[in-house]
């Protein structure tokens, strides 16, 4: 389905990140940036050693990404451009600063992916695999922070906008979910 918030199409589709066809494709990283399981090593797998050769150099110079941060490399032999590694918290119970960390990497991905030109971004759900973070409440945090930076921005300059923001959801739970927060008027 689709929505448009704060003149920015969002798209909400199930399927495999690697395949969707956008500028900016967003890793959910770890802090090592050397690849891992889930959706990291799905996307270091299809786009190839260019990825990883370039998360090396990035880690060389600045020691990885901490958490809640976001850097871009290539995307190597993926449709998109650029891949913006993101690390998201591991949940603990909820009351460790998660739902802020995670945002951040939703806001700092963006701006990263603006930054480097991109106009179509696309997230995967953020820390709800290995990292642990309830699909629900993940849900609600990406999409007010998605909310509230799209809004901030139109209400700049206007120029060098993003023209499209993708959730794609693995599992049909978080399908389920981003469904439920896309309806919602609000
Ligand atoms: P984290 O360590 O941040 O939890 P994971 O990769 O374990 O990262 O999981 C994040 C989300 O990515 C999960 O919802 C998982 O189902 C999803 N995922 C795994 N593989 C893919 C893929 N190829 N495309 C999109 N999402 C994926």
């Amino acid at each position: 389905m689709e929505k448009t918030i704060n003149g920015v199409r969002v798209n909400l589709v199930r399927g495999d990140i690697t395949r969707y066809e956008t500028d900016a494709i967003v890793n959910a990283a770890n802090s090592s940036l050397l690849g891992g399981g889930g959706v990291d090593g799905a996307i270091h797998r299809a786009g190839g050693p260019a990825i990883l050769e370039e998360c090396r150099k990035i880690r060389n110079r600045q020691g990885g990404c901490e958490t809640g941060d976001a850097v871009v490399t290539t995307a190597g032999r993926l449709p998109a451009k650029f891949v913006v590694h993101t690390v998201g918290p591991v949940y603990r119970d909820g009351r460790s600063g998660e739902e802020e960390q995670l945002k951040s990497c939703y806001v700092r991905s963006l701006e990263e992916a603006a930054a480097a030109g991109a106009r179509k971004i696309a997230f995967p759900n953020i820390s709800t695999g290995i990292y642990g973070y309830p699909k629900d409440k993940a849900a609600e945090a990406a999409w007010t922070a998605v909310q509230d930076w799209t809004a901030g921005r139109s209400s700049e300059d206007g120029e060098t906008f993003l023209e499209e923001i993708a959730f794609v959801c693995y599992d049909e739970e978080n399908e389920r979910l981003y469904r439920r927060l896309l309806e919602r008027k609000d």
